[in-house]
């Protein structure tokens, strides 16, 4: 049997403020589709410099509808990047488009942006690790470009913080445990475009729209669209989490930093670095190492909860139908990639004992 895990990769921070939050709207009269969903939506424009945030049940929801709304769909191309979470490609397929991969850049461990094809329809641009992908250095603009920002709430750009969508229609968030902020379940996007709100709005709730002139009971059902709310109870959770974003940003880069001494020595590839201008969010810390297996193994065995990040999605069964010839700088760095533990509440010793169980 596996021992247990002590120090796992990832983990959530929760204060008594956000239970206080929390504990206030079940007291309350509204659960759902009440006042904390505005709330935390107009905090998250301030956070990330947007015009407007629609908040979804989950980060996959969010990637749904903004595929959706951006009218990607039957024979579209999307192109991603191979060395992400399933749902950045997945996204393509709920609205009937076509997904296909672009190698990485093995020193960014993001997609090449100069890789992306002339044809392409779309781009879900994920910031692996939390390292923004610089969309400036694309070599195409495909019409629609969502960023994947799962990993990026507080990274920020030369043109200011990821989210702004500066060079994207709309930038999708996950408020899973593991990521900057949680809640819970849960997830977001960001947009300039009023239109896109608009839509992104109705297409979390069922294709519904009330009209003006209509019964106090009339609505329309104006299009495909699901349940893809959030709760009060997750949204108040939200707000509480991001008065706290810089602080849990500003804590992983500090401990980044210190991986980056304390392993310097070690037989160890360090993550990419942010270039000048940019800021890491460190999502996650992800090295790499020879005879990763045994590492792996080794500290699991320790009760360090290392993890890989990820297995490329074109090696999945249900992807293999994919037109991929060839991905080398993915395929090389997946064999060797591990991540450490990383997060605000991780402590300096418990840093060293991953160190000394790595080394
Ligand atoms: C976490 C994550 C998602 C999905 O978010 P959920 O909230 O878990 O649905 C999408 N893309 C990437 C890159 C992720 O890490």
């Amino acid at each position: 049997m596996e021992p247990p895990v002590e120090i796992p990769y990832g983990h959530q921070s929760v204060d008594a403020a956000d239970i206080e939050v929390v504990i206030a709207v079940l007291h309350s009269d509204r659960l759902t589709q009440g006042p904390e969903i505005e709330r935390f939506e107009r905090a998250l424009t301030e956070a990330t410099g947007a015009s407007h945030a629609v908040v979804f049940s989950n980060g996959t929801a969010a990637l749904h509808a903004a595929a959706a709304v951006a009218g990607l769909g039957p024979g579209d191309t999307v192109v991603t990047s191979p060395l992400s979470f399933v749902a950045s490609a997945n996204c393509a397929r709920f609205v009937g488009a076509t997904p296909a991969f672009v190698d990485i850049d093995p020193a960014t461990l993001n997609l090449d942006p100069r890789g992306v094809p002339t044809g392409a329809a779309g781009l879900v641009a994920v910031h692996f690790a939390g390292l923004p992908l610089d969309l400036r250095q694309l070599a195409h603009r495909p019409p629609v470009v969502i960023e994947d920002a799962a990993h990026a709430l507080g990274a920020r750009t030369p043109d200011g913080p990821v989210g702004n969508c500066a060079h994207s229609d709309m930038c999708c968030f996950s408020f899973h445990p593991v990521k900057a902020i949680t809640t819970g379940e849960g997830g977001a996007v960001t947009t300039n475009d009023a239109g896109f709100a608009a839509r992104l709005r109705v297409f979390r709730n069922h294709g519904m729209e009330r009209s003006r002139d209509g019964a106090p009971w009339e609505y329309d059902i104006t299009g495909p669209g699901w349940n893809y709310r959030m709760t009060d109870l997750q949204a108040a959770l939200g707000t509480s989490q991001l008065s706290r974003l810089a602080a849990f940003v500003g804590r992983r880069n500090e401990l980044a930093d210190r991986y980056r001494v304390v392993l310097a020595d070690l037989d160890v590839e360090l993550p990419p670095e942010a270039p000048t201008g940019f800021t890491h969010a460190y999502h996650l810390f992800p090295v790499r190492v020879p005879d990763r297996r045994r590492m792996f193994e080794g500290l699991r065995s320790r009760g360090i909860g290392v993890q890989v990040h990820y297995v490329p999605i074109h090696h999945f069964t249900s992807y293999r139908d994919v037109a991929t010839t060839d991905l080398p700088a993915t395929e090389a760095a997946y064999e060797r990639l591990l991540s450490l533990p990383l997060f605000p509440d991780l402590s300096e010793k418990e840093q060293d004992v991953v160190v000394s169980a790595l080394q």
